[in-house]
């Protein structure tokens, strides 16, 4: 759960600031680090632990003269929650100063990394971008950056969105399966690129078109072009961009994430009916979805929860503790319009169902008569080895305990789940081109290195 970007601007002076919005734009992908690297007469690079605007401040944006910037906002899937492991990395390579922004998780790390230790390679982070970084300053002694992506996109497996820097060329890269978003804008500026197409409005340019899987862009000197790395039989796009994680106002792929949303709870609403008074969404990632509901259903559309917008999201903040104690924080019952009333909650999926308890008891003591809770996608019942961190199997509530059971844990009236074939309508893509894993257990890839490995 990364947000990358990369400008391309013919203003030196510019590009910076255009690298920070554009990341400031994609602060949900990740709360825990932030950095920018900027290549000009020479390389600028500033990260830190926190959000965008508390790593970066005027003076610092100034100092970071050049073309070409890499920008990275980080929540840490592999590799701990360190400063070293903030990004872009930036390695030294024999053809020049690679500096490399990673969004996703490789499966196969592990035996990467050992077989790079064994023939003595160094490292200095123990996130698996440092491990693609050195397989490509590696192939870099035998051609350009596109001939070693080539080979090393044959090597890597898993989720791996790249946006880099290598002396005049910036390059954004989109693994086979197209596992994580990539897109491409124009500006009178010149370039962007990121994983969401939210930051290419945010500095005012237009869409140009996504990056396909196996895709690279490549801009050097100002002219831009794609190249074909790689190709596969199918492709696997997280559902869980459409789901939960994209902003709404993206559009991923061709297809509004706000329409899918919007669809998923319209589709609930058919498949699970509830007599009520009123739906709400569990605040802000079921909203839409609860719109949809509403629309569908008839039922008004009511705020249960109001939320406390300076609170990060407990599904990605780092751990349990920090997690517990932000439910209680982050929202609170409106008892004025939940007070005697049969209330439909909806929210986007139920990964450990602790949050979900603590919402229903909130708002069944601010008087609710009945508390219903409708979902948004399908039970979780396996982990993702991705990049998107819903903790492992054992902690994932959905994987032993039946619908009943859960909503006996929750305390609800009544639960229902979408279904997945209602999940795949709403996103209006084939099944085939969606990784769906944490809800089927179906990998599109062999996980057994990366589910044997707990660091992982
Ligand atoms: S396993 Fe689930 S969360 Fe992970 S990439 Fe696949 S759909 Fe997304």
């Amino acid at each position: 759960m990364c947000g990358v970007v990369g400008v391309f601007c013919r203003d030196e002076n510019l590009t910076s600031r255009l690298a920070f919005f554009s990341l400031y734009s994609l602060q949900h992908r990740g709360q825990e680090s932030a950095g920018i690297a900027v290549f000009g007469d020479y390389i600028h690079i500033h990260k830190g632990m926190g959000l965008v605007s508390e790593v970066f401040d005027e003076k610092k944006l100034n100092e970071m003269r050049g073309n070409i910037a890499v920008g990275h906002v980080r929540y840490s899937t592999t590799g701990e929650s360190r400063i070293e492991n903030a990004q872009p990395l930036l390695v030294k390579t024999k053809s020049g100063a690679l500096a490399i922004a990673h969004n996703g998780n490789l499966v196969n790390y592990q035996s990467l990394r050992e077989e790079l230790e064994n023939g003595g390679a160094v490292f200095i982070t123990d996130s698996d971008t440092e491990v693609i970084a050195k397989l490509i300053s590696k192939q870099l002694l035998n051609g350009d950056v596109v001939s070693a992506l080539k080979s090393v996109s044959q090597m890597l497996s898993g989720s791996y969105t790249l946006v880099m820097a290598i002396n005049d060329t910036l390059i954004g890269y989109r693994d086979p399966l197209g596992f994580k978003p990539l897109i491409v804008g124009e500006g009178d500026f010149g370039y962007v690129i990121a994983s969401e197409s939210c930051a290419i409005d945010a500095v005012g340019a237009r869409v140009l078109r996504d990056v396909e899987p196996g895709e690279a862009v490549v801009i050097r000197e100002g002219e831009m072009e794609f190249v074909r790395v790689e190709r596969s039989d199918r492709k696997a796009l997280c559902v869980f961009e459409y789901i939960y994680f994209a902003r709404p106002d993206s559009i991923i792929d061709g297809i509004s994430v706000y329409d899918v949303r919007q669809k998923i709870g319209r589709i609930l609403a058919r498949e699970s009916p509830v007599e009520a008074d009123m739906v709400s969404p569990v605040p802000d990632s079921g909203t839409t979805s609860a719109i949809g509901f509403s629309k569908e259903s008839g039922i008004e559309y009511l705020e249960a929860l109001i939320k406390n917008r300076y609170v990060g999201r407990t599904f990605i903040l780092p751990n349990q503790s920090v997690r517990e104690l932000s439910v209680k924080i982050k929202m609170n019952a409106v008892k004025s319009n939940v007070d005697g009333k049969r209330v439909v909650l909806i929210d986007d999926s139920i990964v450990r169902g602790t949050t979900s308890r603590k919402i229903v008891d909130m708002v069944r003591n601010a008087g609710a008569k009945e508390v219903h809770f409708r979902v948004g996608s399908p039970p979780i019942i396996s982990p993702c080895y991705f990049g998107i961190d819903m903790s492992t199997r054992e902690e994932l509530i959905a994987s032993s305990k039946s619908v009943e059971e859960i909503r006996e844990e929750i305390n609800a009236d009544s639960l229902a789940y979408l279904s997945l074939d209602g999940l795949v309508e709403a996103v209006g893509m084939k099944k085939e081109d969606l990784c769906l894993a944490c809800l089927t257990a179906d990998y599109p890839v062999d996980v057994s290195e990366a589910a044997g490995c707990r660091r992982c």
